[in-house]
């Protein structure tokens, strides 16, 4: 028995998009409702995969080429190569006989025969795959036509027009899209043709055209367009007499080009069949899927749906259009939609005149109208999802012809699930599943105005979104006296340093050459919400000469530029942008989520801006508060390096009372700011010479110091007069000697690894007692004053239970015993640790009985696991390790889940284990990663913190893991 390729639409199961592909299960569903669709079968994409299957392994291999975006022409020589495949194949076996027989049920149905000149049945041949290209595979209308059934078709309409143009708009398709002719040979004859017959009409039959003017005064006279017979009844003559010689010469370019015109209805049918198979494998079509990594198990070939005709190209009261039930713009629940009357269904993609909106359609074909919106409702209800229809109106009587989800902007896709669900067409749960949550993030920031001709002049990586224009300076210091004058300046550098950080407050935007996802800049720009480009390499830029280079242009110090942080793109000048659209369903939407979530939702949050804007979006606490941003203030700075620099433990004792008295003020502040919300602050982490001065900066120093001695000492004058500048000159040339020694003591080979986290607190435990003690100092201040902070306090880059156990004891409970008692009061502190070495994880059930909390740090564990470098690797080989997919996506954006993820799920599990109450959250990146979020779900644990613009995406990630596990498919 010969497989079954075909379903008539009265049998198909509408709900298995995957074998009769989306368009082809609406018209089964729209058949089955009992809408009035024109009958017709579709061909499986079975039939289809089977059509591909004897040469499917080689097509495969020439798209894997084409994925890695070859120049064109090897781009287009290997397309061709896949058609020149193609054309080798035939129909898979049994097919041909079942279309046979269906079509015979079509003619039974529709009462015509196909090929029969009396009562002739015309088809259309559609594509449609398991989820909607639009636009990227082709179909053929008109088909069955030929020099006989066109006669039979003008008689049975009365209408040579209509029947001659239907022809000629069959030959032209039927030309290009099955037997590969170029259009243009038929555009140029058409073109040609609708010259000489307006010329001719406006000479010879002048007062008819006159009298369409009056009548009709929307009509302009054109071969595509029916003159209105009544009125002007020689022109209408005439145009019939140009479409027939446009006929001729149509079939004239298909015998030069491939070969006589099939006037079998068959043999057309097969190779129509045959072409949209074909067209899966469109450029267009080929590159969509890649785009939108549309893989197999989404959707695998196209179904051919077999349609018979219905015609918009009847007259005035026929037409064509699209309807969607909401406004897909804006979400709102009014009817959307277009109408062209008179015309066929390319003439809408194709803009040819401008369409009516459905408000002049309610006016002029009532009825239809009211039919249109009762069905559009009823299958908004049934398929649970905002509709987008195809309709065509022949004599008055409307037919369906397709229906699918219609794309929506974010806006709409959050405000139309929201209200769908008051409205109880879906459930709340649907409705957050409806909405992704990287959308959401796309409402937060402005955006490029759409409408804006702009061409960006380089790409980097986006690393935090938003666009925004600004004047280019390269050095912070610029970015803040500019910004003082109230400019708005984008900061451009190679690469930044935590050093930099003061220009990135100052600016709007940040641009840099050098750099990963999770290099510096990007990890501080989305912290503080600031659109960054990062990694642009075409971007050369030249400090000395403020200035950078891209291709042959030149931006200057001041010049504007504009980043596209969502993208990646860096235009030249100012490009328009929108602002984001907070609107209140997405507040109603997330609130919602919460309902559903297990998952807590903390924020990374470092100052008081950034713990604002994250409360104001839901943040349940700060999952990470990074206390190396607060040395960057100019004296305390000062404070600090005081504090490195000191030869003994006393000096640097001293040193730390002060500093630790200047960095309260600010823990309090986010304390205050979280009242009884938890707020984790994490001891100092950075390796120690990261504050300090560049040896080279100190040898600069140095060297233009002893010269301006030396040359001032050599002088005469300086022996009686200067001795005080001399001394002065001595002594800062120890100091920097001094420094620069210490610097170097203090450099280390590898810094990532070295001297940093948990390993300064043991061996400056009075370091780490200062700091915790301004912490819980900031929070008993608070408690005194009627607060309730929740001070978490948190060791980075453990390793050994060991290690904890020490600071704890010499640093952190002395530290809040010292505290308690001198200020009287009882200051409930958890003490936990950051999980970001793989020996933390292995070894995680002995540290869970030390803490209260662990806190993944997977950028620094992807960095171990991997031995990556974060800070190189998405600039060097990281680009190349996706292109070849040797890793499937960045482990530093999502958590690499069979190596790294299984370190954390070995934490966590094992943690909780040994230590029933410990909390389990993540600090890392991945925090903020909707994918990531699913996996953190699943594993168990308790919270993640993400940076404060992506508290909504991790509040709805959350919500979408725990509904996705309850419905079994997580
Ligand atoms: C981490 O390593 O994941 C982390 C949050 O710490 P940082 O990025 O500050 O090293
Ligand atoms: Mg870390």
């Amino acid at each position: 028995m010969p497989k079954r390729y075909i379903y008539q639409f009265e049998e198909g199961d509408w709900r298995n998009k995957k074998l009769l592909g989306g368009k082809g299960a609406s018209l089964a569903q729209m058949t089955q409702l009992g809408l009035p669709v024109p009958p017709g079968f579709t061909i499986t994409t079975e039939a289809c995969r089977d059509f591909y299957a004897p040469r499917k392994e080689e097509i495969d291999k020439i798209v894997k080429e084409l994925e890695r975006n070859p120049p064109p022409k090897v781009r287009d020589e290997l397309i061709r190569k896949i058609w020149d495949i193609i054309n080798t194949l035939s129909l898979p076996e049994g097919l041909s006989e079942q279309v046979k027989e269906h079509m015979k049920k079509l003619e039974e149905k529709s009462g015509k025969k196909f090929g029969s000149p009396e009562n002739p049945l015309l088809v259309s041949v559609r594509s449609g795959a398991a989820i909607s290209m639009p636009g990227m595979m082709d179909t053929v209308l008109n088909l069955g036509l030929n020099d006989e059934v066109v006669k039979g078709l003008a008689k049975l309409a009365n209408n040579e027009w209509f029947a001659y143009d239907a022809y000629r708009r069959f030959l032209n398709m039927f030309g290009k899209i099955v037997l590969e002719i170029p259009d243009k040979y038929f555009e140029e004859e058409f073109n040609k043709a609708d010259e000489a017959f307006r010329k001719e009409a406006m000479e010879k039959y002048k007062d008819e055209i006159e009298a369409i003017k009056e009548k009709y005064p929307k009509y302009t006279l054109r071969l595509d367009a029916q003159p209105p017979r009544e009125v002007a009844p020689k022109t209408w003559e005439l145009a019939v007499k140009y479409l027939k010689e446009v006929v001729e010469k149509f079939k004239e370019i298909i015998k030069k080009h491939w070969g006589e015109f099939p006037q079998d209805p068959w043999k057309q049918l097969e190779l129509a069949i045959k072409a949209v198979f074909r067209s899966w494998m469109n450029p267009r079509a080929i590159f969509y899927r890649i785009a939108n990594n549309i893989t197999p198990d989404v959707a695998d070939c196209t179904a051919v749906n077999i349609v018979m005709m219905v015609f918009g190209n009847m007259g005035w009261d026929s037409g064509t259009g699209v309807y969607f039930t909401r406004d897909p713009a804006t979400g709102e629940d009014k009817p959307y939609g277009e109408f062209l009357p008179n015309a066929q269904g390319e003439d809408v993609v194709a803009g040819i005149r401008t369409p009516l909106s459905l408000d002049e359609l309610k006016k002029t074909l009532p009825k239809v109208y009211d039919q249109l919106i009762e069905a559009g409702k009823k299958l908004e209800r049934l398929n649970k999802e905002v509709m987008d229809i195809e309709f065509t109106v022949e004599r008055g009587k409307l037919y369906f012809l397709q229906n699918r989800a219609a794309k929506m902007t974010p806006a709409a896709r959050v405000k139309t699930a929201v209200d769908m669900a008051k409205e109880g067409i879906i459930s709340k749960e649907e409705a957050i599943l409806k909405v992704s949550p990287d959308t959401v993030l796309k409402l937060l920031y402005p955006r490029i105005d759409p409408k804006a001709k702009a061409e960006p002049v380089a790409k980097g990586l986006p690393a935090s979104p938003g666009a925004v224009s600004g004047q280019v300076v390269f050095h912070p210091d610029d970015a803040v006296a500019w910004a003082r004058k109230g400019k708005k300046v984008i900061l451009v550098r190679v690469e930044t340093k935590p050093d930099d950080v003061h220009g990135f407050y100052a600016a709007v935007g940040i641009l840099t050459s050098r750099g990963g996802m999770t290099s510096h800049a990007a990890v501080v720009a989305r912290a503080i919400g600031k659109p960054a480009v990062v990694g642009a390499e075409a971007i050369k830029i030249d400090y000395d000469k403020k200035e950078f280079r891209v291709g042959d242009i030149v931006v200057k110090e001041g010049d504007w530029v504009t980043i596209d942080g969502n993208t990646g793109n860096v235009y030249i000048g100012k490009v328009p942008t929108v602002e984001p659209e907070l609107i209140p369903e997405l507040q109603t939407l997330l609130s919602w989520a919460d309902e559903f979530r297990r998952l807590g939702v903390r924020a990374n949050a470092d100052v008081p801006d950034d713990a604002i804007i994250a409360k104001k979006f839901g943040a349940e606490g700060i999952g990470l508060l990074r206390i190396e941003r607060m040395f960057r203030k100019p004296e305390r700075l000062e404070a600090l390096r005081k504090v490195i620099l000191a030869e003994t433990k006393e000096e640097r004792e001293e040193h730390l009372k002060r500093l630790s008295q200047m960095i309260k003020p600010d823990f309090k502040e986010m304390l205050r700011i979280m009242d009884g919300l938890p707020v984790v602050i994490r001891l100092i982490d950075p390796p120690l010479h990261e504050f300090l001065p560049a040896p080279e900066e100190i040898l600069k120093e140095l060297y233009e110091t002893k010269v301006a001695y030396y040359t001032l000492k050599s002088t005469e004058i300086a022996r009686e007069v200067a001795s005080e500048v001399l001394r002065k000159y001595e002594e800062r040339i120890k100091e920097l000697e001094d420094l620069l020694k210490r610097v170097l003591v203090l450099k280390e080979h590898n810094p990532m690894m070295g001297h940093r986290g948990v390993r300064v607190g043991v061996t400056y435990p009075e370091f780490y007692y200062y700091l915790a003690r301004a912490m819980v100092e900031a929070a008993a201040e608070l408690i005194k004053e009627g607060y309730h902070p929740k001070l978490e306090i948190m060791i980075p880059q453990v390793s050994h239970v060991n290690e904890i156990r020490y600071v704890k004891n010499k640093a952190i409970i002395p530290a809040i015993n010292d505290v308690e008692k001198e200020l009287g009061v009882k200051v409930p502190v958890k003490i936990g640790t950051m999980i970001e070495t793989v020996r933390a994880c292995l070894t995680a059930a002995e540290i869970a009985k030390e803490v209260d909390f662990f806190s993944f740090g997977t950028n620094d564990l992807t960095q171990a696991t991997f031995s990556f470098s974060r800070d190189d690797v998405e600039n060097k080989f990281m680009p190349q390790y996706l292109e070849l997919e040797i890793l499937p996506y960045n482990p530093f954006q999502t958590l690499d889940f069979e190596g790294v993820g299984k370190l954390v799920e070995i934490g966590t599990k094992e943690g909780k284990k040994a230590n029933p109450k410990l909390e389990v959250g993540i600090c890392g990146e991945h925090g903020g990663d909707p994918r990531s979020i699913e996996f953190l779900h699943k594993v168990g644990l308790d919270y993640v913190s993400a940076s404060p613009f992506r508290i909504v995406v991790a509040r709805l990630a959350a919500a979408h893991a725990a509904i996705k596990e309850k419905l079994g498919k997580l």
